[in-house]
């Protein structure tokens, strides 16, 4: 398999933390899912895409288990 964004063939499976939005709530999740060496591009195969809707499901139904880890900010008023 070569990546389809950058052609490398370096792709292997590793754990990343895969960012689920749930309105204003962000859950990170940890995840093994095959990603691009060179370019970091992730490829979720179908096994990957149902662990992520059921995540997002159980975090919906407030059935997982989560600790705060961090701040989720927006700007008072737009500056830019
Ligand atoms: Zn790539």
């Amino acid at each position: 398999m070569r990546c389809v964004i950058c052609g490398s063939p370096d792709i292997e499976k590793k754990r990343v933390e895969e960012v689920v939005r749930l309105e204003n709530d962000v859950v990170f999740f940890p995840i093994e899912v095959l990603v691009c060496l060179n370019c970091g591009e992730r490829y979720y195969d179908r096994r990957a895409m149902r662990l992520l809707e059921e995540v997002g499901e159980d975090i919906k139904a407030q059935r997982m288990n989560l600790q705060a880890v961090g701040r989720v900010l927006r700007p008072v008023a737009m500056t830019y």
